[in-house]
């Protein structure tokens, strides 16, 4: 049996922008799987996961397989109305392979692996940026946003996001992230062909592109 939802895999740096190119398709129906934001939960609820997970993260480094493949694997047993956009995973080539057997198993054969390109002197000023707005906020920022962890994140990033897009070869579709948020949708709009319903917040009918919060 097959299905058609749209999937969409997201990989790009820390800060890159992918939490903030989901947005609009969540608002669309589209369930998240951010391995990160379900790692975080853990850490707030310290789960036994959440302790074990909590070092490894705030030291820039990767949360083992089989943790992350158990949590995907268990979030994807209810079906979203849309379609599933994943967010910081496949980070290993195990993790991809992983994710093309739990897609396959559903029959899902829509599948959108989309890397967000973005220089590393945007990513620094997004991250401080990120770290400050949250500061005057009078939230406590992310605890793996300081530079220190920044830099080890970033260079994780480098080393396994070439072997994972090597793992997809033609699959990969590579897209400019450096621009606005609106742009990089529109972007991703073009190359996976998702397009949202023509319907505004207000119930209109004149826009194709959700909004962007
Ligand atoms: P980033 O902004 O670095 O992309 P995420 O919110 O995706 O941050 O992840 C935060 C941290 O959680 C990572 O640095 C890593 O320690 C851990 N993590 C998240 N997803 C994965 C994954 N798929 N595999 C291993 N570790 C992960």
């Amino acid at each position: 049996m097959t299905n058609a939802s749209p999937v969409l895999i997201l990989i790009g740096a820390p800060a890159a922008g992918k939490g903030t190119l989901s947005a609009p398709f969540i608002a669309d129906g589209f369930m998240s799987i951010s391995t990160g934001d379900m790692l975080r939960e853990e850490v707030k609820k310290r789960s036994p996961l959440g302790l074990e997970a909590a070092a490894i993260m705030q030291n820039g480094g990767l949360v083992s397989d089989n943790i992350i493949i158990g949590m995907v694997r268990e979030r994807m047993q209810t079906t979203p109305a849309t379609g599933y956009i994943f967010d910081g995973f496949p980070r290993t080539v195990p993790q991809a392979i992983a994710l093309d057997a739990l897609l396959a198993e559903r029959g899902l054969n829509n599948v959108h692996v989309l890397r967000l390109d973005v220089d590393d002197a945007n990513l620094i000023s997004r991250v401080e940026k990120r770290y400050n707005d949250a500061i005057a906020a009078g939230q406590t920022p992310r605890a793996d946003d300081n530079p220190e962890t920044f830099a080890k994140r970033l260079a994780a990033y480098r080393d396994y996001s070439a072997k994972v897009s090597a793992y997809y070869g033609d699959r990969l579709m590579a897209i400019d992230g450096n621009n606005g948020p609106e742009q990089t949708l529109k972007a991703a709009q073009r190359v996976t062909g998702i397009s949202f319903p023509p319907t505004s917040p207000q119930g209109q009918a004149n826009s194709r592109i959700m909004p962007i919060i």
